[in-house]
């Protein structure tokens, strides 16, 4: 490899926070729960967030406390002073013709995640959303303006695009864990903007970067930055140079495209906002918050690894839910002891793929399911027990997910119990054999798949409710 790319990040979030940033219009945009299409357009609005001159914001101490939080969990260093700046700049969408944000002291300096470190992390307020109409008009919804904007900086240490795309992962779900922003970034509630450079393996300096905007996946984001490591190879090959630059990604072409060239910080007047005083995050309390903090995913994961014996996959499939991790652990504490280290793979298996399955079947989210751990547990139990074979465990399953009913009033109600009484079964086998006569001879005469088939007809005459391998041994003996 003739050169090194190097990517930095700059991400903004959108806080779910009851109200915006320095007004108390509601801030409905940034949860997940309504769909930004569904809220009438300029209906969250006031003086204060259209912009309109004399008006005084009020900054949002929850805000303020969700990016100390992530502050924290990210191992950075809160500065005690912090205040707010104007940046200035002239676009339709923002028609103060200023941003409040951070200039020189942010919330939050330094910290790390996947070995990349973080530079910053400050708190502004989003801009109205344009939309642009086919008729050629442009349409300004103010329901966005003064959302609280989380902006995070890291520094150039990311030298692959898979790189990019698993820190925005990793922050996205430590976000959900401090439960600071749903994080999708679908809903823009989530943005990354990669600042890429490629430069030879043997220079000391980096290269001109270029800025890359209108990403909304983290596939997006991955091949975005490899498209731009190969472009800016190839104009570096011929002798060029790369021009430094905003490119808007193109995500039906999947290419970048030039936007215009991008502002230095001077271009933008920073300077104190007048209207907010500088203030000490001690009235925080951030080393309370410290103590406070939820355990965060890294934490999780060696954890659920160590006491519950998972494999690094299945520990990932939990752990990237915060609820259905709960659930799990919740599940597993409701086992008796004496089965429970024997039972949570069944746990881990009913759960991961039956229930999950359940709940991308009928797009049910979590927090509205009506079965509960115990309950779960008892499906389990029963399973490990041998009082039911998979097959009954899905039904009960279903009937727990659609109605909430428990598993074992399911089991005794509907008579699901296994059959595993001889007599019955040798019954059930003589009457197979009756009807497959030809099946059977061919066993005897040494056919082995025969007795899958001799079976599969049991289980169905058992409506599921037998032990093949039971059956199996006992089809044997009759047989031979
Ligand atoms: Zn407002
Ligand atoms: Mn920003």
């Amino acid at each position: 490899m003739k050169y090194q790319p190097t990517v930095g990040l700059e991400i903004h979030v959108e806080l779910k926070t009851v109200t915006k940033m320095f007004c108390d219009c509601p801030n409905e945009l940034a949860v997940s729960g309504g769909r930004s299409e569904d809220i009438k357009p300029n209906t969250n609005v006031c003086p204060v967030c259209m912009g309109h001159p004399g008006v005084l914001p009020v900054p949002n101490k929850k805000a303020i406390e969700f990016v100390i939080k992530v502050g924290l969990a990210l191992g950075g260093k809160i500065n005690p002073i912090t205040k707010f700046d104007r940046k200035n700049y002239f676009y339709p969408d923002l028609p103060k013709a200023y941003q409040i944000s951070q200039y020189d002291q942010p919330l939050v300096t330094g910290g790390e995640l996947l070995g990349v470190r973080i530079h910053r992390i400050h708190l502004e307020e989003d801009t109205a959303r344009l939309g642009h109409d086919t008729a050629g008009f442009s349409l300004v919804d103010f329901n966005r303006s003064g959302v609280p904007l989380m902006e995070l900086v890291t520094e150039p240490d990311i030298h692959s695009a898979e790189q990019v795309a698993a820190f925005g992962r990793e922050l996205q779900l430590i976000l959900r864990y401090l439960e600071v922003s749903d994080a999708n970034m679908e809903k823009g509630q989530l943005r990354v903007e990669p600042n890429i450079s490629i430069a030879p393996v043997d220079s000391a300096m980096l290269g001109k970067k270029v800025e890359v905007k209108n990403i909304n996946s983290f596939r997006a984001a991955q091949d975005a930055s490899l498209y731009e490591f190969k472009r800016q190879e190839e104009i570096l090959e011929a002798g060029g140079t790369v021009p430094q630059e905003n490119r808007g990604w193109d995500d039906v072409k999947r290419i970048t495209v030039s936007q215009r060239s991008k502002e230095d910080a001077h271009d933008y007047r920073y300077f104190p906002e007048p209207d907010i005083p500088p203030f000490e995050t001690a009235i925080f309390d951030p080393e309370d918050m410290r103590r406070h903090l939820p355990e965060l995913p890294k934490e999780k994961r060696e954890r659920f690894m160590r006491e519950y014996g998972l494999s690094d996959k299945q520990t990932e499939v939990v752990v990237q839910d915060r609820s259905l991790s709960d659930f799990f652990e919740a599940a597993v504490s409701e086992l008796k002891e004496d089965i429970r280290t024997g039972s949570i793979p069944a746990l881990y298996n009913y759960l991961a793929s039956d229930f999950r399955g359940l709940l991308n079947e009928t797009g049910t989210a979590f927090a509205d399911i009506k079965i509960n751990p115990e309950s779960f547990a008892d499906l389990v139990a029963l399973l490990q027990e041998g009082r039911i074979m998979s097959r009954q465990a899905k039904d009960i399953l279903r009937k727990m997910f659609e109605t909430g009913e428990d598993a074992r009033s399911i089991f005794e109600r509907e008579e699901m119990a296994t059959v595993s009484d001889e007599g019955a079964l040798n019954a059930t086998i003589a009457e197979v054999v009756a009807e497959n006569a030809k099946a059977a001879q061919d066993y005897k005469a040494g056919k082995e798949a025969s007795m899958q088939f001799l079976v599969g007809q049991a289980m169905r005459k058992l409506k599921g409710k037998a032990n093949p391998e039971t059956l199996k041994e006992l089809f044997k003996k009759k047989l031979s």
